[in-house]
Protein backbone atom coordinates (compact mmCIF):
# COMPACT_ATOMS: atom_id res chain seq x y z
CA UNK A 1 0.00 0.00 0.00
CA UNK A 2 1.50 3.16 -1.26
CA UNK A 3 1.49 6.23 1.23
CA UNK A 4 0.72 8.77 -0.72
CA UNK A 5 1.38 11.76 1.68
CA UNK A 6 2.73 12.02 5.06
CA UNK A 7 1.65 15.44 6.78
CA UNK A 8 2.56 16.91 9.80
CA UNK A 9 -0.90 18.00 11.68
CA UNK A 10 -0.11 19.58 14.99
CA UNK A 11 -3.71 20.53 15.99
CA UNK A 12 -4.81 16.52 15.96
CA UNK A 13 -2.51 16.33 18.86
CA UNK A 14 0.94 15.18 19.72
CA UNK A 15 -0.11 11.55 20.06
CA UNK A 16 -3.02 11.16 17.50
CA UNK A 17 -2.78 10.76 13.77
CA UNK A 18 -5.41 10.53 10.68
CA UNK A 19 -5.09 7.41 8.30
CA UNK A 20 -6.72 8.08 4.83
CA UNK A 21 -7.12 4.66 3.00
CA UNK A 22 -8.15 5.30 -0.40
CA UNK A 23 -8.38 3.18 -3.96
CA UNK A 24 -4.98 5.10 -4.71
CA UNK A 25 -3.01 4.86 -1.71
CA UNK A 26 -2.69 5.90 1.82
CA UNK A 27 -2.25 9.29 3.18
CA UNK A 28 -1.21 9.72 6.97
CA UNK A 29 -1.37 12.83 9.08
CA UNK A 30 -0.28 12.68 12.51
CA UNK A 31 0.12 15.50 15.70
CA UNK A 32 3.75 14.77 16.32
CA UNK A 33 6.37 11.75 16.56
CA UNK A 34 4.45 9.60 18.41
CA UNK A 35 1.09 10.23 16.75
CA UNK A 36 3.27 9.42 13.18
CA UNK A 37 4.70 6.60 15.23
CA UNK A 38 1.15 5.10 16.15
CA UNK A 39 -0.57 5.69 12.39
CA UNK A 40 2.11 3.91 10.91
CA UNK A 41 2.03 0.88 12.73
CA UNK A 42 -2.18 1.35 12.14
CA UNK A 43 -1.06 0.41 8.48
CA UNK A 44 1.52 -2.03 9.76
CA UNK A 45 -1.46 -3.94 11.51
CA UNK A 46 -3.83 -3.29 8.95
CA UNK A 47 -1.57 -4.82 6.11
CA UNK A 48 -0.44 -7.87 8.37
CA UNK A 49 -4.69 -9.09 9.18
CA UNK A 50 -5.71 -7.47 5.88
CA UNK A 51 -3.42 -7.67 2.81
CA UNK A 52 -3.60 -11.23 2.29
CA UNK A 53 -6.88 -11.15 1.17
CA UNK A 54 -8.12 -10.21 -2.48
CA UNK A 55 -9.52 -7.04 -1.64
CA UNK A 56 -6.35 -5.49 0.14
CA UNK A 57 -6.91 -3.13 3.00
CA UNK A 58 -10.77 -2.25 2.97
CA UNK A 59 -11.31 2.45 2.07
CA UNK A 60 -11.63 4.39 5.18
CA UNK A 61 -10.58 7.17 7.28
CA UNK A 62 -8.83 6.00 10.97
CA UNK A 63 -8.79 9.02 13.39
CA UNK A 64 -7.15 7.51 16.55
CA UNK A 65 -5.54 9.14 19.81
CA UNK A 66 -4.55 7.35 22.98
CA UNK A 67 -6.96 8.24 25.93
CA UNK A 68 -4.35 8.14 28.47
CA UNK A 69 -0.50 9.59 28.19
CA UNK A 70 0.65 6.02 30.48
CA UNK A 71 0.54 3.04 28.25
CA UNK A 72 3.12 0.92 30.24
CA UNK A 73 4.22 -2.94 30.56
CA UNK A 74 6.59 -4.24 33.55
CA UNK A 75 9.48 -6.38 32.85
CA UNK A 76 10.61 -8.55 36.15
CA UNK A 77 14.28 -9.81 35.31
CA UNK A 78 15.01 -9.37 39.14
CA UNK A 79 13.09 -12.64 39.30
CA UNK A 80 14.45 -14.72 36.64
CA UNK A 81 16.99 -12.57 34.50
CA UNK A 82 16.33 -11.22 30.62
CA UNK A 83 18.84 -10.48 28.37
CA UNK A 84 19.20 -7.18 26.85
CA UNK A 85 18.27 -8.85 22.90
CA UNK A 86 15.12 -10.73 24.34
CA UNK A 87 14.56 -7.42 26.32
CA UNK A 88 14.60 -6.19 22.55
CA UNK A 89 11.95 -8.71 21.66
CA UNK A 90 10.02 -7.55 23.52
CA UNK A 91 9.81 -4.04 23.18
CA UNK A 92 9.27 -4.58 19.56
CA UNK A 93 6.13 -6.16 20.31
CA UNK A 94 5.52 -3.23 22.15
CA UNK A 95 6.18 -0.63 19.92
CA UNK A 96 3.73 -2.77 17.48
CA UNK A 97 0.88 -2.51 20.27
CA UNK A 98 1.33 1.00 20.92
CA UNK A 99 2.91 0.89 24.52
CA UNK A 100 4.91 3.71 25.74
CA UNK A 101 6.72 2.66 29.07
CA UNK A 102 8.62 0.09 29.64
CA UNK A 103 8.65 -0.70 33.30
CA UNK A 104 11.67 -2.74 34.45
CA UNK A 105 12.08 -4.55 37.70
CA UNK A 106 15.77 -3.94 38.82
CA UNK A 107 15.71 -5.58 41.69
CA UNK A 108 13.56 -8.23 44.55
CA UNK A 109 14.20 -10.86 47.02
CA UNK A 110 15.46 -12.69 44.31
CA UNK A 111 18.54 -10.61 42.43
CA UNK A 112 19.79 -7.45 42.11
CA UNK A 113 20.33 -6.30 38.45
CA UNK A 114 21.51 -3.13 38.31
CA UNK A 115 25.69 -2.21 38.89
CA UNK A 116 26.74 0.49 41.17
CA UNK A 117 29.98 1.95 41.31
CA UNK A 118 31.48 1.19 44.82
CA UNK A 119 29.45 -1.43 45.52
CA UNK A 120 30.71 -4.44 44.12
CA UNK A 121 29.02 -7.26 46.31
CA UNK A 122 26.11 -6.35 44.11
CA UNK A 123 27.17 -8.45 41.32
CA UNK A 124 29.52 -10.78 43.33
CA UNK A 125 26.65 -11.58 45.79
CA UNK A 126 23.15 -10.13 45.20
CA UNK A 127 22.67 -10.58 41.61
CA UNK A 128 23.24 -15.10 41.94
CA UNK A 129 20.87 -17.78 43.72
CA UNK A 130 21.96 -20.99 44.32
CA UNK A 131 18.67 -22.23 42.39
CA UNK A 132 15.21 -21.48 42.08
CA UNK A 133 11.93 -23.31 43.67
CA UNK A 134 14.17 -26.65 44.43
CA UNK A 135 15.90 -27.06 40.78
CA UNK A 136 19.23 -27.36 42.19
CA UNK A 137 20.59 -24.83 39.00
CA UNK A 138 22.47 -21.22 39.83
CA UNK A 139 20.83 -18.61 38.42
CA UNK A 140 22.50 -15.05 38.32
CA UNK A 141 22.29 -12.00 35.79
CA UNK A 142 23.58 -8.45 36.05
CA UNK A 143 23.41 -5.70 33.69
CA UNK A 144 25.93 -3.37 32.63
CA UNK A 145 25.80 0.20 32.18
CA UNK A 146 26.46 -0.34 28.82
CA UNK A 147 23.78 -2.34 27.94
CA UNK A 148 21.21 -0.47 30.05
CA UNK A 149 21.92 2.67 28.36
CA UNK A 150 21.58 0.56 24.62
CA UNK A 151 18.20 -0.37 25.66
CA UNK A 152 16.89 3.24 26.72
CA UNK A 153 18.32 4.47 23.16
CA UNK A 154 16.18 1.07 21.73
CA UNK A 155 13.67 2.00 23.44
CA UNK A 156 13.66 5.71 23.01
CA UNK A 157 13.84 4.93 19.20
CA UNK A 158 10.40 3.12 19.46
CA UNK A 159 8.67 6.20 21.29
CA UNK A 160 9.35 4.58 24.85
CA UNK A 161 10.40 5.15 28.09
CA UNK A 162 12.19 3.02 29.93
CA UNK A 163 11.34 3.44 34.17
CA UNK A 164 13.49 2.05 36.44
CA UNK A 165 12.34 0.29 39.57
CA UNK A 166 14.47 -0.02 43.22
CA UNK A 167 11.96 -1.76 45.54
CA UNK A 168 12.47 0.10 48.90
CA UNK A 169 12.21 -0.43 51.99
CA UNK A 170 11.31 -4.07 51.53
CA UNK A 171 11.72 -6.82 48.59
CA UNK A 172 15.18 -7.00 49.44
CA UNK A 173 16.62 -9.84 50.80
CA UNK A 174 19.15 -10.50 47.52
CA UNK A 175 20.61 -6.96 49.00
CA UNK A 176 20.70 -8.70 52.69
CA UNK A 177 22.77 -11.37 51.51
CA UNK A 178 25.44 -8.52 49.93
CA UNK A 179 25.09 -5.59 52.59
CA UNK A 180 23.84 -7.06 55.85
CA UNK A 181 24.86 -4.14 57.95
CA UNK A 182 21.75 -1.95 55.84
CA UNK A 183 19.56 -3.96 57.74
CA UNK A 184 18.27 -3.57 61.50
CA UNK A 185 19.19 -7.33 62.42
CA UNK A 186 22.51 -7.77 60.49
CA UNK A 187 22.43 -11.48 59.74
CA UNK A 188 25.85 -12.44 57.68
CA UNK A 189 24.69 -15.87 56.50
CA UNK A 190 21.61 -14.20 54.77
CA UNK A 191 21.24 -15.70 51.70
CA UNK A 192 19.32 -14.28 47.83
CA UNK A 193 15.85 -16.29 47.84
CA UNK A 194 15.33 -18.87 45.93
CA UNK A 195 11.05 -19.09 46.30
CA UNK A 196 8.39 -16.87 45.89
CA UNK A 197 7.11 -14.88 48.58
CA UNK A 198 8.33 -12.20 50.73
CA UNK A 199 10.65 -10.93 53.03
CA UNK A 200 10.91 -9.51 56.45
CA UNK A 201 13.90 -7.52 55.60
CA UNK A 202 14.05 -4.10 55.59
CA UNK A 203 16.37 -1.34 55.14
CA UNK A 204 16.71 0.17 57.87
CA UNK A 205 16.14 4.12 57.73
CA UNK A 206 18.02 5.27 60.97
CA UNK A 207 21.52 3.44 59.18
CA UNK A 208 23.32 6.69 57.61
CA UNK A 209 25.43 3.58 55.26
CA UNK A 210 21.63 3.13 53.78
CA UNK A 211 21.27 6.64 52.82
CA UNK A 212 24.81 6.88 51.30
CA UNK A 213 24.06 3.75 49.46
CA UNK A 214 20.79 5.31 48.03
CA UNK A 215 22.62 8.29 46.86
CA UNK A 216 24.86 6.31 44.67
CA UNK A 217 21.76 4.28 43.24
CA UNK A 218 19.73 7.53 42.15
CA UNK A 219 22.97 8.71 40.89
CA UNK A 220 23.84 5.54 38.64
CA UNK A 221 20.16 6.05 37.50
CA UNK A 222 20.14 9.69 36.76
CA UNK A 223 23.43 8.65 34.89
CA UNK A 224 21.88 5.71 32.77
CA UNK A 225 18.31 6.22 32.60
CA UNK A 226 17.36 10.18 30.73
CA UNK A 227 13.77 9.47 32.51
CA UNK A 228 13.14 11.27 35.46
CA UNK A 229 10.78 8.90 36.85
CA UNK A 230 11.94 6.43 39.42
CA UNK A 231 9.50 3.75 40.40
CA UNK A 232 10.52 3.01 44.35
CA UNK A 233 8.42 0.09 45.00
CA UNK A 234 7.38 0.48 48.31
CA UNK A 235 5.07 -2.79 48.25
CA UNK A 236 4.85 -5.39 50.89
CA UNK A 237 7.08 -4.14 53.51
CA UNK A 238 5.87 -6.38 56.84
CA UNK A 239 7.13 -3.60 59.64
CA UNK A 240 8.03 -5.56 62.04
CA UNK A 241 11.59 -5.97 62.34
CA UNK A 242 11.08 -1.73 62.15
CA UNK A 243 8.84 -2.05 65.15
CA UNK A 244 11.54 -4.24 67.06
CA UNK A 245 14.60 -2.65 65.87
CA UNK A 246 16.15 -0.51 68.93
CA UNK A 247 17.52 2.52 66.89
CA UNK A 248 13.99 3.10 64.62
CA UNK A 249 12.48 2.75 68.21
CA UNK A 250 14.51 5.68 69.21
CA UNK A 251 13.76 7.73 66.25
CA UNK A 252 9.90 7.41 66.37
CA UNK A 253 10.07 8.27 69.73
CA UNK A 254 12.38 11.31 68.92
CA UNK A 255 9.92 12.29 66.38
CA UNK A 256 6.74 11.65 68.01
CA UNK A 257 5.46 8.97 65.69
CA UNK A 258 2.66 7.42 66.69
CA UNK A 259 3.43 4.09 65.07
CA UNK A 260 5.82 2.12 61.77
CA UNK A 261 3.27 3.17 59.44
CA UNK A 262 4.86 6.87 60.38
CA UNK A 263 7.84 5.91 59.73
CA UNK A 264 7.01 4.51 56.36
CA UNK A 265 5.35 8.44 55.41
CA UNK A 266 8.83 9.81 57.29
CA UNK A 267 11.35 6.87 54.81
CA UNK A 268 9.18 7.80 51.54
CA UNK A 269 9.68 11.67 52.16
CA UNK A 270 13.38 10.96 52.73
CA UNK A 271 13.78 8.98 49.62
CA UNK A 272 12.05 11.41 47.92
CA UNK A 273 14.52 14.35 49.20
CA UNK A 274 17.07 12.05 47.90
CA UNK A 275 15.47 11.64 44.23
CA UNK A 276 14.87 15.20 43.96
CA UNK A 277 18.26 16.21 44.25
CA UNK A 278 18.91 14.47 40.54
CA UNK A 279 15.34 16.02 39.36
CA UNK A 280 14.19 13.02 39.96
CA UNK A 281 10.72 12.01 41.00
CA UNK A 282 9.13 8.38 43.02
CA UNK A 283 6.25 6.05 41.92
CA UNK A 284 5.03 3.97 44.22
CA UNK A 285 3.01 0.27 44.78
CA UNK A 286 -0.16 1.53 46.06
CA UNK A 287 -0.67 -0.11 49.60
CA UNK A 288 -4.15 1.13 50.32
CA UNK A 289 -2.94 3.58 52.45
CA UNK A 290 -3.05 6.76 51.09
CA UNK A 291 -1.68 8.72 53.93
CA UNK A 292 1.67 7.35 53.78
CA UNK A 293 2.16 9.07 50.09
CA UNK A 294 2.31 12.56 49.56
CA UNK A 295 -0.11 14.69 47.34
CA UNK A 296 1.23 14.57 43.80
CA UNK A 297 2.99 11.61 43.26
CA UNK A 298 1.99 9.10 41.62
CA UNK A 299 0.98 5.33 42.68
CA UNK A 300 0.31 2.29 41.10
CA UNK A 301 -3.42 0.29 42.05
CA UNK A 302 -2.70 -2.90 41.38
CA UNK A 303 -3.97 -5.29 44.61
CA UNK A 304 -7.11 -7.36 43.63
CA UNK A 305 -10.73 -6.21 43.47
CA UNK A 306 -9.25 -2.71 45.23
CA UNK A 307 -9.25 -0.50 41.96
CA UNK A 308 -12.35 1.03 42.88
CA UNK A 309 -11.47 1.92 46.07
CA UNK A 310 -7.96 2.97 45.31
CA UNK A 311 -9.58 5.40 42.42
CA UNK A 312 -11.74 6.75 45.16
CA UNK A 313 -8.76 7.45 48.34
CA UNK A 314 -6.00 8.27 45.89
CA UNK A 315 -8.51 11.08 44.18
CA UNK A 316 -9.20 12.16 47.83
CA UNK A 317 -5.48 12.53 48.83
CA UNK A 318 -4.04 14.23 45.71
CA UNK A 319 -2.54 11.76 44.14
CA UNK A 320 -2.24 10.54 40.52
CA UNK A 321 -3.10 6.75 39.76
CA UNK A 322 -2.54 4.09 37.38
CA UNK A 323 -4.05 1.08 36.93
CA UNK A 324 -2.62 -2.15 37.15
CA UNK A 325 -5.19 -4.26 38.78
CA UNK A 326 -3.90 -7.78 38.93
CA UNK A 327 -7.37 -9.47 37.86
CA UNK A 328 -7.31 -7.52 34.47
CA UNK A 329 -3.65 -6.44 34.19
CA UNK A 330 -1.23 -9.01 35.41
CA UNK A 331 -0.28 -10.79 32.10
CA UNK A 332 1.66 -13.28 33.78
CA UNK A 333 -1.84 -14.77 35.29
CA UNK A 334 -3.01 -17.76 33.51
CA UNK A 335 -4.91 -17.28 30.25
CA UNK A 336 -7.71 -19.96 30.41
CA UNK A 337 -8.49 -22.07 33.52
CA UNK A 338 -6.76 -24.59 33.78
CA UNK A 339 -3.47 -23.48 32.62
CA UNK A 340 -1.28 -23.13 35.67
CA UNK A 341 -1.56 -20.48 38.34
CA UNK A 342 1.22 -21.36 40.99
CA UNK A 343 -1.49 -21.07 43.31
CA UNK A 344 -2.50 -17.65 43.25
CA UNK A 345 -3.03 -16.02 40.54
CA UNK A 346 -6.87 -15.30 38.87
CA UNK A 347 -7.60 -16.71 35.11
CA UNK A 348 -7.12 -13.58 33.12
CA UNK A 349 -8.63 -14.38 29.69
CA UNK A 350 -7.97 -11.88 26.61
CA UNK A 351 -11.52 -10.67 27.08
CA UNK A 352 -11.22 -10.01 30.90
CA UNK A 353 -8.00 -7.93 29.89
CA UNK A 354 -10.32 -5.88 27.42
CA UNK A 355 -13.16 -5.43 29.44
CA UNK A 356 -10.99 -3.27 31.66
CA UNK A 357 -12.36 -0.16 31.99
CA UNK A 358 -9.42 2.21 33.75
CA UNK A 359 -11.80 4.30 35.07
CA UNK A 360 -14.58 1.68 35.77
CA UNK A 361 -17.40 4.30 34.63
CA UNK A 362 -16.10 7.36 36.94
CA UNK A 363 -16.36 10.90 35.74
CA UNK A 364 -13.82 12.77 35.13
CA UNK A 365 -14.51 14.68 38.34
CA UNK A 366 -13.82 11.41 39.97
CA UNK A 367 -11.26 9.82 38.06
CA UNK A 368 -9.12 12.59 35.95
CA UNK A 369 -6.10 11.89 38.33
CA UNK A 370 -5.90 8.23 36.62
CA UNK A 371 -2.74 8.68 34.10
CA UNK A 372 -3.28 5.34 32.68
CA UNK A 373 -2.92 1.80 32.60
CA UNK A 374 0.08 -0.59 33.65
CA UNK A 375 0.25 -4.04 32.40
CA UNK A 376 3.07 -5.74 35.05
CA UNK A 377 4.58 -9.43 33.61
CA UNK A 378 5.82 -10.83 37.27
CA UNK A 379 8.51 -13.87 36.68
CA UNK A 380 8.99 -16.09 39.06
CA UNK A 381 8.06 -18.40 36.87
CA UNK A 382 9.23 -17.68 33.48
CA UNK A 383 12.80 -18.82 33.41
CA UNK A 384 12.92 -17.43 29.26
CA UNK A 385 11.29 -15.02 26.90
CA UNK A 386 9.60 -18.40 25.16
CA UNK A 387 7.65 -18.76 28.68
CA UNK A 388 7.42 -14.04 28.78
CA UNK A 389 5.69 -14.14 25.47
CA UNK A 390 3.49 -17.13 25.73
CA UNK A 391 1.94 -15.75 28.63
CA UNK A 392 1.53 -11.98 27.64
CA UNK A 393 0.78 -12.61 23.94
CA UNK A 394 -2.24 -15.77 23.76
ZN1 LIG B 1 15.99 -0.14 62.09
Amino acid sequence: MKLLSDKTSPALGKDAYRLAVTPQGVHLASGGREGRMYGLVTLQQLQDQLAAQPEGIPCGVITDKPRYPWRGMMVDPARHFIPIKDLKKFVDLMAYYKFNKLHVHLTDNQGWRLPVPGYPRLKSVASKREESFGDGIPHEGMYTRQELKDLVAYCAARGIEVIPEIDVPGHNQALAAAYPEFFCFPKPDMKVRTVAGNSKELVCPQKPEVWKFYAAVFKELKDIFPSNTVHLGGDEAPTELWKKCPLCREARTKAGMKDEQEQMRAFFAKMTALLDKNGQTPQFWYEGNADIYHPGETVYAWRQDQARQAIEKTKKAGLNLIMASNEYCYLDFPQFPGQYNWGWMQTTTLQKCYELDPAFGKSTAEAGHIRGVHAPVWAEHLPDLNHLLYRVYP
